[in-house]
């Protein structure tokens, strides 16, 4: 689960991390409001969404008066943003954050994530941080500094230093990027995050840093431990399709091909897709119904893929070890007639009760293309989005 900056701020808060003053706000009106409690007179107006890159698409802007504000604002709400990091959808903009304006010196990058190859956290920094970390991280990735923490030992002070002195900090902006990684670290251990971005973390006027920016990713599997995270949650921000599947128990990804997959099992719907992609074509979404998938599952598993207008073929791939061929067959049936499908749909159906269940598909009078094996499958679903006929 995502979170917005306004969010990850107020949680940095918590920790002791520093963060300029600021208040969210959700209309012009308020905007104004937010300004004057956060005082001084110079502010930024930043747009609330779930992705950054926002500066680059006009939604972070410096003001230096109340009635800029009020513009600003409401210019943004008017909006949706679509960065390089929204992957193609436009997000809404519902509420912005009115921030005291900090003189940045130096613009740093610092962030912790789940590291999977070292099986640790890990912290990345660099001195070259702000919007263009990216092409840094491609052209010049000698300028990223890298800490693995140790697991059992947690995060140790010689770590930190490792870090300050490798972004070219003073002893006394040392010591405080000690303070801000130790503060991490606890939050991102304590509330099961997966992600944490400082980008920029910034020099001021002072020399004393501060996290300009705040970016946060936490563990969906774990948030039944922390409701207060949960109630955090702007689903006006995710996928509707990844949301409206949450909703079903059904664990689905939407991705950019026209062949949809609707799999039982993570692994076999992994290998689904790459057997498609071997055989040229490429998938619309990642969909794992999950193993004790039943006939009302496979229905709302079809309205899923068929919600996106990108999808030009189906292919149904499931193995009944625990889930019944006949009941998945009637499944497929219903969905088929009921949602009124007007895409190729090509069938593998293996395992237990399978005889019974092709025979249904079979008998069903409904445009379905039955396969014997995946590599099958997958020839004649890539050959359908192409609006090529496979020799049967
Ligand atoms: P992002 O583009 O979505 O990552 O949004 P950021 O919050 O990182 O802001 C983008 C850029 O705007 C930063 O890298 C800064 O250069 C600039 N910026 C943001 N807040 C301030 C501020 O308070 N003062 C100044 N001078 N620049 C700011
Ligand atoms: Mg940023």
């Amino acid at each position: 689960m995502n979170f917005h900056e306004y969010q990850a701020k107020e949680l940095f808060a918590e920790y002791g991390i520093p963060v300029p003053a600021g208040q969210v706000a959700r209309s012009g009106e308020e905007a104004v409001a937010a300004a004057r409690t956060v005082g001084g007179n110079e502010w930024v107006v930043k747009a609330q969404v779930h992705a950054g890159g926002r500066g680059k698409a006009g939604g972070v802007k410096l003001v230096s008066d109340l009635d800029a504000v009020r513009d600003e604002s409401i210019r943004m709400l008017d909006m949706s943003i679509s960065t390089y990091q929204t992957g193609g959808r436009s997000l809404p903009v519902d509420s912005v954050l009115i921030a005291e304006a900090t003189e940045i010196k130096t613009e740093l990058y610092l962030s912790a994530l789940v590291d999977r190859v070292h099986r640790c956290v890990t912290f990345m920094g660099s001195a070259a941080g702000g919007v263009d970390i990216e092409q840094v991280a491609e052209t010049e990735p000698e300028k990223i500094v890298t800490v693995h923490v140790n697991n059992t030992s947690g995060l140790q002070a010689f770590q930190s230093r490792q870090m300050g002195f490798g972004m070219g900090l003073n002893g006394k902006q040392v010591r405080q990027l000690s303070g801000i990684m130790d503060s991490l670290y606890r939050l991102f251990c304590e509330k099961d995050l997966s992600l944490v971005e400082i980008n920029p973390l910034i020099i001021d006027g002072a020399g004393d840093l501060v996290a300009l920016d705040a970016k946060i990713n936490a563990d969906d599997n774990a948030l039944f431990r922390h409701p207060e995270l949960a109630a955090m949650r702007d689903e006006s921000q995710e996928d509707p399709a990844e949301r409206e599947a949450s909703r079903h128990d059904l664990n689905y990804v939407t991705l950019d091909g026209n062949i949809a997959c609707m799999v039982n099992g993570a692994g076999l719907a992994m290998a689904t897709m790459d057997v498609i992609k071997l055989n040229g074509g490429e998938p619309a979404n990642f969909l794992d119904v999950g193993g004790s998938t039943d006939a009302a599952k496979v229905k709302e598993a079809f309205k899923l893929i068929l919600s996106s207008d990108r999808v030009e073929a189906i292919l149904v791939n499931i193995f009944g070890g625990i889930v019944r061929c006949d009941l998945i067959a009637e499944g497929i049936i219903s969905a088929v007639q009921e949602v009124g499908v007007n895409v190729p749909v090509v069938v593998r159906l293996e395992g237990t009760n399978v005889d019974e269940g092709r025979q249904m598909l079979a008998e069903s009078g409904l445009d379905l293309q039955s396969a014997s094996d995946l590599n099958d499958a997958a020839q004649k679903v890539v050959a359908a989005a192409s609006g090529m006929e496979v020799a049967q």
